[in-house]
């Protein structure tokens, strides 16, 4: 009978547990919903010393706030990503940077870091290495269990960007102190200063997106854009 009330008892705190966080996340959804439609009044972001692909002249500029850890950001590099590559940046209308989100935790950081290091070290291939540590992302639930290590960031980083020294990346991935710690703040003071409220955010010349996955509503801000400044 004792065991029989203990394994009721735990069941409720157990309940309870997930009724509570199902609430709190329910709550940060709504607190973004708010933040999303304020944000876009700060202008579009500095990209300065951020990865910048295409051209630097492109009229239009793209900016994703992004987190390897988060499943969104993996969706989106393969569903939207390839699109505004061929249609846009390739083309040379836009140009499209990616500035660090750490929304995650310490796994966030240290995949963070491993861009910034890749970045700085191989800035040709660092689009490489940035697509290899979301497609490393698992694809199942699992992509909460811990995946982003030092090894598997030196692994990808061997296999991508071949200019990149693996001790020189294993010492910038000790957060203790490390140069690129101040490149990780810079985007994450940036991430604050525009109330980014989910990841990936974009951003286009200034407007941030409701629903990033909102293909026609990039390309008419793009066109739009494009328009205005001919
Ligand atoms: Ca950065």
């Amino acid at each position: 009978m004792k065991n029989s009330k203990k394994i009721v008892i735990s069941t409720l705190i157990l309940f309870a547990a997930i009724v509570g966080l199902v609430l709190l996340l329910n709550r940060e959804d709504e607190t973004a919903q708010e933040t999303e439609q304020t944000a876009s009044s700060k202008g579009h972001p500095s990209i300065e010393g951020q990865p910048t692909l295409g051209e630097t002249e492109a009229p239009i500029s793209i900016v994703e706030f992004g987190d390897y850890k988060c499943p969104s950001c993996k969706q989106w590099g393969e569903v939207v990503y390839p699109k505004l590559i061929e249609d846009y940046i390739n083309t040379g209308k836009a140009k499209f940077s990616y500035i660090n989100v750490l929304f995650h935790g310490e796994e966030s950081v240290l995949a963070a870091l491993a861009s910034e290091s890749v970045y700085k070290q191989d800035p040709e291939n660092f689009w490489a290495f940035h697509k290899a540590v979301f497609d490393a992302q698992p694809a199942t639930q699992e992509h909460d269990n811990p995946w982003v290590t030092v090894d598997k960031m030196k692994e990808i980083a061997a296999a991508t960007a071949p200019n990149v020294d693996l001790a020189q990346l294993e010492s910038d991935l000790n957060t203790e102190g490390t140069p690129l710690a101040g490149e990780v703040s810079k985007d994450d003071g940036l991430v604050q200063e525009y109330n980014v409220p989910f990841t990936p955010t974009i951003i286009i010349d200034g407007v941030m997106l409701e629903d990033p996955f909102d293909y026609e509503k990039i390309t008419s801000l793009i066109e739009e854009g494009a328009e205005s400044n001919e």
